[in-house]
């Protein structure tokens, strides 16, 4: 195998564990001495060790003289655990192959300048871009210090969520709904705004073949209508946190807490503004967030132009009817320059329906 192969080893371990690793990021590793894979690791966990650490376990002796590939640059500084650069030149590696520098300023080229300072080739760019697209959640919570926004809608071809009487399940298939569930898996929370709660009182739970991680559960309920009997705030499956405006009272908060399972954060304005949900959410740690509708939320997204992935599933089917609901409701735009522009970067079929992903254009 050559580099690049190597590389795509680091980068599946590193992808085997996307989503459970936060507020770090996924990473993999993988030493080779003399055409033989000797030691692979990935980091399973925050608090947990690095990558490295468990590869160069593995290896043992066998690490000296040998060639580490590593997803994300090792780390310089300590943090839970010690450096990696230094487990690297304590183990006698003599080769490192970084796909991607780390941008987190902690990091930022220190542990590259340290290894070269042991006399480590350190040869980097092997897997760029495939690490780049595996680290762009990394990089912009890292950046932003608020979660990574990924906003999903499930539509007719005329882009209908619903029918005229709210009709909605389903209208995408089986396949297209059991991708959502991979990246509830991925995400560090799931949001909805409280209309979704009480028209279809969703679980928000993680269920694919072999169950999976759930994530956070996030509603947006400005007067706190949630009923004390969602299943989201009683069901004890995952995490719910409730974002209200300063109109609820103190008892009703108090109330609803004692009865419920969930968290009620209060924020200071009469409305709830997206801006400060994401920065308490990135204070709290989350790295991911996942936007589930409905639309009045979604448009609300839209318009604070805080979404970094579009996913659109689009079932073959044409719903019509003027007040059937679409994807994104909030105040709208007058003209066309004002469009969130994107570019789109795959189209899948799964089973009838096309899945779409598309990322904002770069201005
Ligand atoms: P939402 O679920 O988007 O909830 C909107 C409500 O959330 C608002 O009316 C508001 O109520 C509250 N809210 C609080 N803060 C905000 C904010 N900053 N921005 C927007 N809303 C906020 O409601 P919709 O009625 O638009 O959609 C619900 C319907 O969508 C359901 O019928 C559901 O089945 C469907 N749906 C379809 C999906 C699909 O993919 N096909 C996915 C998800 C839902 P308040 O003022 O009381 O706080
Ligand atoms: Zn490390």
């Amino acid at each position: 195998m050559n580099d690049e192969g190597y590389m795509d080893v680091a980068l599946d371990l590193a992808k085997s564990v996307q989503g459970q690793t936060s507020p770090n990021p996924p990473v993999g590793a993988v030493i080779v001495k003399d055409g033989s894979i000797v030691g692979i690791g990935a980091h399973l966990q925050a608090g947990s060790a690095h990558a490295e650490v468990h590869a160069l376990e593995m290896a043992g002796d066998k690490a000296y003289n040998a060639s580490i590939y590593v997803t994300l640059e090792p780390c310089s500084h300590y943090g839970k655990t010690p450096p990696c650069a230094d487990a690297i030149i304590k183990s006698g590696i003599k080769r490192v192959i970084i796909a991607t520098v780390d941008r987190n300023p902690k990091v930022a080229g220190k542990g590259i300048e340290k290894l070269q300072k042991a006399n480590i080739t350190v040869d980097t760019g092997v897997g760029n871009e495939k690490a780049e697209e595996l680290y762009g959640p990394f990089f912009h919570y890292a950046a932003s210090q608020t979660p990574y926004v990924t906003l999903k809608s499930a539509t007719s071809l005329d882009g209908k969520t619903a029918t005229i009487t709210g009709e909605s399940k389903w209208i995408t298939g089986e396949k297209a709904r059991l991708d959502v569930h991979h990246y509830r898996h991925e995400n560090d929370a799931i949001l909805v705004g409280v209309n979704t709660v009480i028209a279809d009182d969703p679980k928000l739970t993680t269920r694919l073949p072999n169950g999976g991680r759930n994530p956070l559960r996030i509603i947006l309920d400005t007067h706190l209508r949630t009923p004390q009997e969602a299943k989201m705030v009683t069901d004890g499956e995952a995490e719910t946190w409730i974002f209200v405006a300063n109109g609820v009272s103190q008892d009703k908060i108090n109330f609803f807490t004692t009865n419920t399972d969930a968290r009620v954060i209060q924020l200071e304005t009469e409305t709830i503004e997206i801006d400060p949900v994401l920065r308490y959410l990135g204070r709290e740690g989350i790295m991911t967030l996942y936007v589930e509708g409905g639309s009045g939320v979604n448009g609300s997204f839209l318009n604070a132009k805080v979404v970094q992935q579009v996913i659109t599933y689009m079932a073959p089917k044409l719903i019509g009817g003027e007040d059937a609901p679409t994807s994104f409701a909030g105040s709208g735009i007058e003209s066309l320059k004002e469009a969130l522009q994107l570019s789109i970067k795959s189209v899948e079929m799964l089973g009838d329906d096309i899945k779409i992903i598309s990322v904002p254009k770069e201005v």
